[in-house]
Parts: C-alpha cells; structure tokens; sequence
C-alpha cells in the first residue's frame, strides 16, 4: 500500500518549519484590546454624554435607551469603519456550545435605487436571527415564539476581521432564555445582590458584589495533515480507536519539557491576537500529556471572562490551521493519557477591592478588626460549602457532557463525585468554630473575640489536593470539573445561583436570630446590623471592633448559624484520595450524588431543589429547565449517534480490510512453507502465522458482529419517542458496544503489520509538531 495516506502525511508534518510570526513593534500594553470598543475608545468616539450614560448602563445596569443606542451605534460606526470593518454580527451563545452569529453588512437599499452604509442604534440593540436552527427544547415550536438576540452592554463589542461582533442575549419574544448569557447574567445578578446583603454585617459601604473568574484552557494540537488522515478526529473530535503508544505520559518529561518551536509559534500568534481582542492571557505552558498544552489569561469579571473563553476558543482553532495545526478541544481526544479540562477558578470580590473568598490580612494592632475579617471570610467559605453540598448533583450535571464523561472519573481527572478541599488550615479552623472554641468576652463597650486568624501563608501550594474536583486554593475556588470544550457559562450559572440561594438563606436565619436575640424589642426596628467598620488610609474597608450595640448580636447570630451550616454541609469536604474505589462507597454513604450514567446526571436540573432554587433566584423558570435538558439529552443521543456511525464505518473500511489483506498474506506464506518442508517441519515453522491467522479471523468476525449489534442498538434507541429515555438507552446499549468494538480493533492494531495500517497512530499523533 504504497499511496497509503498515513505515510504521506506524517512524511510531510516532518518537513514542516515554524511559521514566522513576527513581534509586534508595539509593546502588549499598547496593542492590548486593538480591535475592542472599550470604555477609552467610548470616550473617543462618542459625546460626553452618552458616555456617561454608558458607563450608567454598564456599571449600574442602567437602561439603555433608543436615543443613546443611536448615538453609540453611531461612535461604534465610526471606529470600526476606521478600522475596515463592512458587516456587523450579533455573536450569541447557542445550546450547542459554540458561538453563533449572523453577518449582516452595514450597506442596505436607500429606497432609490442606490444603497446607504447603515447602522442605527435598534440594529446594535435588537436583532431576529433566523435561529429556529438552534436547539431550544421545543420553546419556540411550543409557544410559536420567534427568538430575538439583544445587545449585553457590559461585554464590549469587537471586531473580527472585516466583522463587528456584538454580544448578545437569545430569548425567545416569550421570555424564555434560548442561550447560555441570559441565565448566567441573572445568575450573576442574584448572587451579586445576595453577597451584597451579607457584606451589610461586615462593611457599611459596599454597594456591589462582582463574581470573578479565572478559567485555564487545556487543549491538544496534531499536525493538519495527520488530523486528515483521521476521519474519527475529524468527525468527532476522538479518537474512537488506537492503540496506546509505548511510550507516553509515563515518563513525565512533556510537563517540564521546553515548548516545541512549530507549536510556540502557534501560541505567540494565538497570545498577539488574543491581547488584541484585550483577552488578558498570562500563561502557557505543557500539560502532562503529549502534545497537550494550556493557556490560562487573568482572571476577569465573569460574564467578560466567559465571552473571552467563548472568543477564545474560536481564535485558537483559526490559528491553529494558520499553522498547520488542529486544536482539539475534546476533553478525551486519546484514550489512556490524561484528557483536557477547564479549570474554572472562581470568587467573589467586592467593589470596594475586597475578595470576599480571601483570609483576612492580619492587622496585629487591630486583632478585632482580623477577626472580623476572618469571619467574613468564614461566612463565604462555609455558604460556598452550603451551596456545593445541596446542589452536588446538579453542579455535576451542569459540567457533564457526551465529551466529558470520557474523562470524569478516570484515573486524572476528577471523579464524577463533587466533593470539596479545604486544606488543613482552613478545616482546622472550620473544626475550631464547630465546636464551639471561639470565646468572646463582653465588656461594656468593647467585646473581644477569639476566632483563629488564618495566615497568610494559607495561600501555598503544597496543600493542593489534585483529586479534588472543587478545591479551595488560597483566595478562590478552583472549579476542576468542567471539560476543555464546554462554554464557562454552564457551571457558573449552577454555581452562582446555588451561591445566591445559600447566602439569601444565611441572611435570612442570621436576621431572625439576632431578632431573637436582641434583648431590648423596640430596637428592632433600628436596622443596622452592621458589625462596624472603617476606611483604612488607601480607601478599602476594614471592619474594627463592633462599637455599636447591635454589632455583638450580628456577631453571635453570625458565629450560630455558621456553626450550623459547618455541621450541615460537612458531608461534601473531602481532603483524601478521590481517585479511590472507597471514596465512592463513602460519598454514597454521605449521600453525595454518585451516579456515573450522563443522561441520567442531567436529571438534576429537574429536582425539586434544583427547580425551587433557579426559581427563587430567577435564574430560570421550570419551563426553561425542561427545555434546556431536552436539549441536553438530545445532544447527548447526537453526539454518540455520530460516533457510532463512525466507528462502523471505520471498522468496517478500514479495519477489516487491512486485517483481511494481511490475513491473506499470511495464508500465502503457510501455504509457501507448506510447498517447500514436510509437512510437520512446515506445520511447526508456520505456528506463529497460523495462530495470528486465526487471531484475526476471530477478531475480525467479532467486530463485524459487533458492529451489527451496534447499528441494531441504535435503531432500537431510535424508536424511543421520549428523549429522555432515548439518551439513556444510548447510554445503556450503544456506548457498550462502542467499548468492545474498540477492544478488538486496538489489539488488531498491534499484530498487523504496520505499512498496511491506514490510520495515524497514537504514536504519530502524539509526538509529531
Ligand atoms: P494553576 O496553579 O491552577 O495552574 P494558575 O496560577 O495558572 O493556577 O491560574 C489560575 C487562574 O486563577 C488564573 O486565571 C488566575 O488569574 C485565576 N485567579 C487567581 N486568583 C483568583 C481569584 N481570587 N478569583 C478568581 N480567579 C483567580
Ligand atoms: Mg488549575
């Protein structure tokens, strides 16, 4: 098989030399947010006024009326005309993960004949993409409800090539959200607004709670050329067969390795532009699997740092061919080596510059004021632990996926049990507070407490439990769950909302309790329960020692309900191995969720809890919820239907007649020996061909089996009518099958000789760039 393919192209990635990228003559800080319509190019472009009222919209959610629309869309006009910009496109976030949009140019009909450049402040606002293309879970057939896309003016808009890409809500006329921005936006709202409330008993001048988060892109790059010869890559974004390499991960060298040229290349292209569209990226560096490697930027206000991560992996892909690359973002493009995720680190800050998840800093002329701070910082601690505990299942199911199943619960990722670590710092002093070891002694005036003061040092990362799937690191959440393919929006939106919930519900017990607790009853009405505090020299809050009345009552029904909620939620800390089959009896016991099937997770987003909890934080209605997992589970059965089509074809074109060509091989060289020995010499001669012979006549005749079953399973799944239930039966019958086809086709794989082989191998795939 001379004009095999595979041999072409791995010939060929071998010739390729870096692309050169050059360095800009500008410094980052100059060329950072180019092609971004900013707060400066706001200034620039447009009248003092409407910039004022701009940033009204964008900081305090002001309402964004017609006629500033038209005055901005003008200034807009201006600057990306300036900038050889002819289309404008409202860029929205669809069910299916990508991003979507709609490219209009600025030009329309005059009415005489003619045309005129155009672009007023209802296009920049409102927009009807044609979307009934778009999964929506049967909202718009249902209520006949056309969706409409509306301008988010707190992420700014951005032009991409010749495009000004505007971002954008989905909504149906009705209401209902068609789109991952619209959730995530009111989950941000809620738990804004709750944080804000609780920050009331630490600090008299907070007005607004902002969520933060960091995510780190992991990703894979093949040769272009490879990746065409792998109509599964291509297909699917896996491998769905492939013998593992004799050499991979195991010896550790690719982590600490230098960067290979062709891929540096690719990532000072993919930084340069990423700056441009003002993505603040910091980081890059290999990851522990061959050819893996991630990009992590700053970490930013969370609805912009979604938008980023979503424009993001859009540029990595147009790059990645730029330079003879694919990018694959598939959490488990190779079976047997580590699988990529997106670490979503997460917290909530204030704006006043506190970060809420952050330890007190320790003023040891002030010991009350640190211990204020500490038990604020035990208050979002231990609500964070209150929400992840009660919501465990449906955080899983709002990071689980047809793709990302294949890398929870493997031997690198973390488990598919969502479970906590605190470190021992922290648990010690979580420990120290349930028991009851925090003394306060009252005087007339003053009151003294004794809450351990964590050190700064806390922030080390020696402490770091890998297996942890939401781990405490220092200031933050690290949310290591999500895959490397999904959209950000997804687990911020459970977790922000499961956040609210948890610190509404805080307030609330913390309010009737210092009702019950405050002596004199004519003082309830006063209203603060304010802690006390005070403006340090630089201008951010510090809480002092509580000279107010009712601050000594705040603090103990504070201290009370944190003891309750430490005890309550205990069950969901977790500091051992997760890797371990023990974890998982012991989660059950514990009454975590341990269900592994993806389908059946995606049950979550409808418990009771699940649905009380969107509702009462207006995140999403009920309707909404069944919608989106019919989506969900519909996505589920499309992307396995694919798969397993895939794989049969493969096996059956490829697989088996390279197995039977040189089956035929070996039966022409027995009956060779045959001719020219005796009989038994040449029976002894030709054992080995002869057991390989009948090795793959008998694998051969499995996988055709299989592959029959395969499509047999499939087409009894197909005829399920309920989606639910048709995930599940995929699930159930067709991935199975998809194993043991698998199975057989890796151990062909390893006998047959290897210049008939068609298909790249891991080997290839994995160390060629
Ligand atoms: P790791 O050690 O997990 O690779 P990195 O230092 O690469 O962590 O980055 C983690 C991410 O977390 C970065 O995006 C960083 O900006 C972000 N991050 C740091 N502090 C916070 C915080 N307080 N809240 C949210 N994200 C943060
Ligand atoms: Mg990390």
């Amino acid at each position: 098989m001379a004009n095999n393919l595979r041999f072409q192209v791995v010939a060929e990635a071998f010739k390729k030399h870096p692309v050169d990228v050059k360095t800009p003559t500008e410094r980052p800080s100059e060329y950072f947010g180019k092609y971004v319509f900013d707060r400066r190019k706001m200034r620039q472009y447009l009248p003092a006024n409407i910039f004022d009222a701009m940033v009204e919209v964008m900081d305090h959610g002001a309402r964004l009326d017609r006629s500033i629309a038209d005055a901005v869309a003008a200034g807009m006009k201006q600057w990306a005309t300036e900038n050889g910009v002819t289309h404008y496109t409202h860029w929205f976030q669809p069910l299916t993960e990508g991003t979507a949009e709609k490219h209009d140019a600025f030009v329309e009909h005059d009415g005489k004949g003619g045309m005129i450049e155009k672009f007023s402040g209802k296009l920049l606002v409102q927009q009807e993409p044609d979307a009934s293309s778009f999964p929506n879970g049967g909202i718009r057939n249902t209520f006949e409800a056309r969706g409409y896309s509306a301008w988010d003016p707190t992420s700014p808009v951005f032009i991409i090539d010749d495009t000004l890409c505007i971002p954008t809500i989905f909504i149906a006329y009705t209401g209902e959200a068609l789109d991952y921005k619209a959730p995530l936006l009111r989950a941000l709202h809620a738990v804004s607004k709750a944080a804000t409330d609780v920050c009331q008993y630490f600090y008299d001048d907070v007005k607004k709670v902002q969520v933060n988060l960091g995510w780190e892109q992991e990703y894979f790059l093949v040769d272009e050329g490879l990746y065409s010869a792998r109509p599964d890559l291509l297909m699917t974004g896996r491998t769905l067969m492939g013998h593992e390499s004799a050499k991979n991960q195991q010896m550790d060298d690719h982590y600490f390795g230098t960067i290979p040229d062709r891929v540096v290349a690719f990532m000072k292209d993919l930084e340069i532009q990423a700056l441009e569209l003002a993505i603040p990226v910091k980081t890059r560096h290999n990851e522990v699997a061959p050819n893996q490697f991630e990009l992590a930027p700053i970490f930013e206000e969370c609805n912009l740092a979604v938008d980023h991560n979503m424009l993001l992996m859009s540029l990595m892909k147009k790059v990645a061919r730029n330079h003879g690359f694919r990018v694959l973002l598939h959490e488990k493009p190779f079976d047997g080596i580590n699988g990529s995720g997106k670490h979503q680190n997460w917290s909530l800050s204030t704006d006043t510059g506190i970060l809420l998840h952050a330890p007190a800093k320790g003023d040891p002329a002030n010991p009350d004021a640190t211990a204020f701070e500490t038990l604020r910082f035990v208050t979002f601690i231990v609500e964070t632990l209150m929400a992840v505990y009660k919501h465990n299942g449906l955080l899983k199911a709002s990071i689980m996926s047809a793709t990302n199943a294949h890398r929870l619960g493997g031997n690198e990722a973390p488990p598919a049990i969502i479970s906590s670590f605190l470190g021992t710092q922290l648990t010690e002093l979580l420990d120290k507070i349930e028991r009851g070891e925090t003394s306060e002694v009252r005087d007339k005036k003053n009151m003294q407490i004794d809450i351990p003061q964590i050190p700064d040092l806390i922030i080390d990362n020696t402490d770091r439990n890998r297996t942890s799937p939401f781990a405490f690191t220092g200031n933050r959440f690290e949310f290591r769950a999500p895959g490397s393919s999904v959209n950000c929006a997804s687990a911020m939106i459970a977790l922000n909302a499961a956040m609210a919930e948890a610190l509404t519900s805080f307030k609330a017990r913390v309010d009737e309790r210092i009702r019950s607790l405050t002596p004199d009853p004519s003082r309830k009405g006063e209203g603060s329960n304010y802690l006390g505090g005070g403006n340090t020299a630089e201008g951010v809050s510090t809480p002092l020692s509580p000279a107010r009345g009712v601050g000594g009552e705040a603090f103990h029904a504070i201290v009370e309900v944190l003891r309750d909620d430490i005890k309550a939620c205990k069950p969901v800390r977790f500091d051992g191995n997760g890797y371990s089959e023990a974890w998982v009896l012991e989660a059950a016991r514990r009454g975590l969720d341990v269900e592994k099937s993806c389908p059946v997770i995606f049950e979550h987003y409808l418990d009771e809890d699940s649905v009380r909890m969107f509702e009462s934080t207006k995140v999403m209605n009920r309707k909404e919820l069944e919608a989106r997992n019919e989506v969900k589970w519909e996505m589920y059965v499309k992307t396995v239907q694919i798969e397993a089509r895939v794989l049969g074809d493969l096996a059956m074109n490829h697989i088996i007649p390279v197995c039977t060509h040189y089956q035929s091989q070996l039966i022409k060289n027995v009956q060779g020996i045959k001719d020219i020995f005796p009989v038994e010499r040449a029976m002894r001669l030709s054992a080995r061909n002869q057991k390989l012979i009948e090795e793959i006549a008998e694998r051969t005749e499995r996988i055709e089996r299989f592959v029959e079953e395969l499509t047999e399973a499939r087409r009894v799944a197909n005829r399920i009518e309920d989606i639910h239930a048709r995930a599940i039966a995929y699930h159930d019958t067709v991935c199975p099958k998809m194993d043991d086809i698998r199975h057989e086709t890796d151990k062909l794989e390893l006998i047959v000789e290897d210049g008939l082989w068609t298909l790249p191998k891991y080997r290839e795939l994995l160390f060629i760039r």
